[in-house]
């Protein structure tokens, strides 16, 4: 279907009829002619012609012949050749008459003269069996600038004719018998006196019935037939005479050309003509065009004499035949010999006929002026001197070759150019063969195709430099269609082939956002300004990831400088985007690590000189003479505070700087969580006290069992419990959660604190940030908590994970550690919880009191001595340590709110974990029956306040 919309175009197949439709439909594309836009210019002529002409014609093509043919030549075919016979070979379609016509077509094709004949018999094929058919008919070559290219036929089937003039002739020369039986008869009856009268009757009767014959026969012929008498009138005029004129015989007889209506200078014409037939007695032919019913046609026309019977001139008689599609045939074929000419003379193109030995001997003034030789340099071989040294001997041989084998001559040479130097050019030589298939000729053609080759040398320089180039290099035309894409383009879009590649438009290389951009904007300029160059992502065509280019574009211009597309070579700078993207990623870690690199110095230097003001105060109040036991305690306490918090800080940043530098080292050992927790209760209990939190620890009945280093961990968790202290108004709620999840311990603490915004919740962990609206609430934080867990845990094996509902929502930080495989277990026994007790050195112990000054001065002596001790302030907090912790000593106040100290000693007492410990009651009464009663509560000892120095040291003996 393609062909036949493209064919609508031509309009040389517009006409036609029945013809003009099929050859607009046929497959031509499939043949040797190919797609009719691209036919020759000859042959779309000639075929205009054809098709626009009422008489029958018919075209050879091309050395297959391949044939074309028009309505009324179609009329003549039956269905075994029509429509087989278009587009069909010449030889193959008239087999059984080739003999007859096929040397005379290929006599035209080689250059022969046009031939012409009148009623020949050329015996064909029709409805099965050979039939004689007379023709009249002429080939023609079709010629352009490329020399003989096709055959034109201009024909007439006339086998009726021809009967009808056999017949005639037939009839002429019975009726001559038949006359000179007459004559005969008539002496016979001048001798016989009348004897046969019946017989001159009967002669009379045929020849009346001849008239008729004769008549029908001249009414039936297409051409037009009629008598002048010697005064010019018609006398006689048949059926297409008349129609022509459009008058009826009456009207017409009798009349002259003039009184017909013919123009003067017509009639006059005819009336000198019928006068010369009648001096000369002999025949006049002419062509003369004529208006009449039928349109102005071209008509062919014969006079001739009709003798009488004394051999003189009795009246003219005349046949004409309209032969306008002929003249026409004939016109358009002298119109392309003209053009053909005026095409040689004015084109550079060098054209040479020589004889069949292949020795140049006619003038080539083409050549001469070309090659500057003169006509004796240049005659038999003297051509090759002109050839470049390097391709004579090649194209003399090649020229041998053909000139022995008959060969169509094609070679490519560089020739010595009249203006200096040597050029390119393409020589081209047919063989013209004679009727006889001896080679006549040769007829050749030169052309400078330098600038053509140059071009193409160029282009293949262009190529293989495009090919080798790893960018990206491109053309395409103003409606940005690529024509040309280099392997490195195909590759770095992912297509899948360079067909695919080139199918695509330009724009749509690029991702759809940009897409316009790249149409209405960038291509715009290319064009407004010659050339223009953004960097822009192309997409990967299979993956889609963006492909980072310098897209960099000129305007392609034709020789008249118009914009005839666009050339590209765009460099892939993904690898340097990708750069240039960690590097900007890099400045902003780097710029964020700096920022909280001098917050946290100013903040570190801060913390460090807060505690050395009242450092400086406690040193000045001892020094003062007058200074009161009390008060002196008092500073001391106070210093000591200050120092811990100092030696605290100062910890806390040499462990980061050890973790730092790899130097840090667990001392791992088998460990139950819930020791390491205790531990860290007790070192956040008095924080918890001040800030009046509850505390929920839930822990499992089973021991979680962890390989881990518990002063490590132990700091880890303080550190989450101090954090969760800090960051939660007074009075919250914080708990200490673990449970077992496959292999796994789960830790969380969560508190219903200020809370974390979530873009702030992985940033908690980085060494130094801190959360900026979370700052006023630090009570002296450097930001290195967080990071000091995250590198404990993780040296741990474990995770930590930091939530929050958002602020003021609280927050919860989730630890992960890995259980200790107890198959496996390294060797020795799980450390016991009393073991655990005195594990850092000291005895852990729990100081409950409702008085936070008595119970935080009992736990700073109690610490002294190198105990650690966990802090309560009510029964509840107190039994809660105590559930969640191993204690070596427990000292119970005994009025405390909600629990009683005795209630707490009873429900510690059946809490297995501390079967060990020591339990002192330590109360305000000293009477025999509070001793008592402690006692039957499951007190070990009882102490009254204030216990002294002695007291304690004499119950730590005990354990
Ligand atoms: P800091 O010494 O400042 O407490 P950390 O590393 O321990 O340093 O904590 C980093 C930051 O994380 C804190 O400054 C605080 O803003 C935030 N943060 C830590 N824990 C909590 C919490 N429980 N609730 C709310 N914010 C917290």
């Amino acid at each position: 279907m393609r062909t036949t919309e493209r064919d609508n175009l031509h309009s040389f197949l517009a006409a036609g009829g029945e013809m003009g439709a099929l050859m607009r439909t046929h497959d031509w594309e499939s043949t040797p002619l190919g797609a009719p836009g691209g036919w020759p210019r000859v042959l779309q002529d000639t075929l205009r012609l054809v098709l626009n002409a009422r008489h029958p014609m018919f075209i050879f093509w091309g050395p297959q012949l391949i044939q074309f043919y028009n309505d009324a030549y179609r009329a003549t075919l039956d269905a075994a050749r029509h429509p087989a016979a278009l587009g069909q070979r010449g030889r193959d379609c008239w087999s059984e008459a080739w003999d007859i016509i096929g040397p005379e077509i290929e006599g035209v094709l080689a250059g022969g003269p046009a031939t012409w004949h009148e009623r020949r018999l050329v015996p064909l094929l029709r409805d099965g069996a050979l039939r004689e058919v007379w023709w009249t008919y002429g080939f023609s070559p079709i010629v352009d600038e490329e020399g003989v290219r096709g055959v034109l036929v201009v024909c007439n089937d006339v086998t009726e004719e021809h009967h009808n003039r056999l017949a005639l002739q037939a009839l002429n020369a019975r009726l001559e018998e038949e006359v000179a039986e007459r004559r005969r008869a008539e002496s016979e009856l001048a001798a016989a006196k009348g004897r046969s009268e019946v017989a001159l009757e009967e002669v009379s009767r045929a020849s009346d019935q001849r008239r008729r014959l004769y008549e029908t026969f001249l009414s039936n012929t297409p051409d037009l037939a009629y008598v002048f008498d010697l005064q010019h009138r018609f006398t006689y005029a048949n059926a297409v005479l008349l129609q022509m004129w459009g008058r009826t015989w009456n009207d017409a007889i009798g009349k002259n050309c003039l009184e017909l209506g013919y123009p003067d200078w017509h009639a006059a014409m005819h009336g000198r003509e019928i006068e010369q037939v009648k001096a000369t007695k002999k025949p006049i032919k002419g062509t003369v065009p004529f208006n009449g019913t039928f349109g102005r046609r071209m008509y062919e026309y014969i006079f001739v004499p009709v003798f009488g019977p004394d051999g003189e001139v009795e009246a003219v008689a005349g046949t004409t035949r309209d032969v306008t599609e002929r003249e026409e045939a004939e016109e358009a074929i002298s119109r392309n010999e003209q053009r053909f000419r005026s095409l040689i003379e004015a084109s550079t193109q060098v054209v040479w006929h020589c004889g069949p030995d292949g020795a140049m001997e006619e003038d080539s003034p083409t050549w001469r002026a070309y090659t500057g030789q003169t006509y004796e340099e240049w005659r038999g071989f003297g051509w090759t001197d002109a050839v470049h040294p390097d391709d004579r001997a090649a194209a003399l041989a090649q020229w041998r070759r053909c000139v022995a084998e008959g060969r169509v001559y094609e070679s490519e040479q560089r020739v010595r150019a009249a203006g200096g130097g040597y050029r390119w050019t393409a020589a081209r030589a047919v063989p013209i063969v004679g009727p006889d298939g001896a080679i006549r000729e040769w007829v050749g053609t030169t052309t400078d195709v330098h600038d053509r080759r140059q071009a193409e040398m160029d282009r293949q320089r262009f190529v293989s430099l495009a090919e080798r180039s790893e960018d990206f290099i491109g053309m395409a035309g103003l409606d940005l269609q690529p024509f040309f894409l280099n392997q490195a383009a195909v590759r770095l879009v992912g297509a899948a082939s360079l067909e695919a590649a080139l199918a695509t438009p330009v724009q749509d290389f690029f991702y759809p956002e940009d897409r316009a951009f790249i149409r209405d904007e960038f291509l715009p300029r290319v064009t407004r300004e010659g050339h223009a160059e953004t960097e822009i992502r192309m997409r990967h065509f299979v993956t889609g990831a963006p492909v980072w280019m310098i897209y960099t574009v000129y305007v392609i211009r034709d020789a008249g400088g118009a914009p005839e597309g666009y050339a590209t070579v765009s460099r892939n700078i993904t690898e340097r985007k990708l750069a240039e993207e960690r590097l900007r990623q890099a400045t902003v870690d780097l710029q964020g690590a700096n920022q909280r690199k001098t917050r946290f110095l100013a903040t570190l230097a801060h913390e460090l000189r807060n505690p050395l003001a009242p450092l400086r105060t406690g040193l000045d109040l001892m020094q003062l003479p007058g200074a009161s036991p009390d008060a002196l305690g008092r500073a001391r306490a106070m210093m000591d505070r200050q120092l811990r918090q100092m030696v605290h800080l100062i910890d806390d940043l040499m462990d980061i700087a050890r973790i730092d530098s790899g130097k840090i080292e667990l001392k791992r050992q088998r460990v139950a969580l819930r020791g390491i927790a205790a531990t860290a209760i007790e070192g956040v209990a008095p924080l918890m006290e001040a800030a009046e939190h509850r505390l929920e620890v839930d822990l499992p009945e089973e021991a979680l069992w962890l390989d881990a280093d518990p002063t490590r961990l132990a700091q880890v968790l303080a550190n989450l419990l101090t954090n969760a202290c800090k960051y939660t108004p007074a009075g919250g709620h914080i708990a200490l959660m673990a449970r077992r999840e496959g292999q796994e311990a789960v830790i969380a603490v969560r508190d219903s604190g200020i809370g974390i915004p979530p873009d702030a919740l992985e940033g908690v962990f980085e060494m130094f940030s801190q959360v900026s609206q979370n700052i006023g609430r630090a009570q002296g934080g450097l930001g290195i908590g967080l990071a000091l867990v995250r590198s404990l845990v993780g040296l741990h094996g474990g995770t930590i994970a930091a939530s929050s509902g958002g602020v003021g929502q609280g927050s919860t930080f989730t630890l992960r550690l890995p259980l200790a495989d107890l198959a496996t277990a390294p060797g020795g026994l799980p450390v016991a919880g009393s073991a655990v007790a005195q594990a850092a050195g000291g005895l852990r112990i729990l100081v409950a009191d409702d008085n936070v000054d008595a119970a935080t001065m009992l736990a700073a002596v109690l610490s002294a001595r190198g105990h650690y001790v966990s802090l309560a302030h009510d029964g509840d907090a107190a039994l809660a340590q105590a559930r969640a912790n191993t204690f070596a000593l427990l000292i119970l106040d005994v009025g405390m709110p909600g629990l009683s100290g005795y209630e707490v000693a009873r429900a510690v007492r059946r809490l297995p974990h501390l079967d060990g410990a020591l339990l002192a009651a330590h109360t305000g009464w000293g009477a025999e029956h509070d001793r008592l009663e402690a006692h039957a509560a499951g007190f070990d000892a009882h102490l009254t306040k204030p216990a002294g120095l002695d007291e304690i040291d004499a119950l730590l003996a005990r354990l």
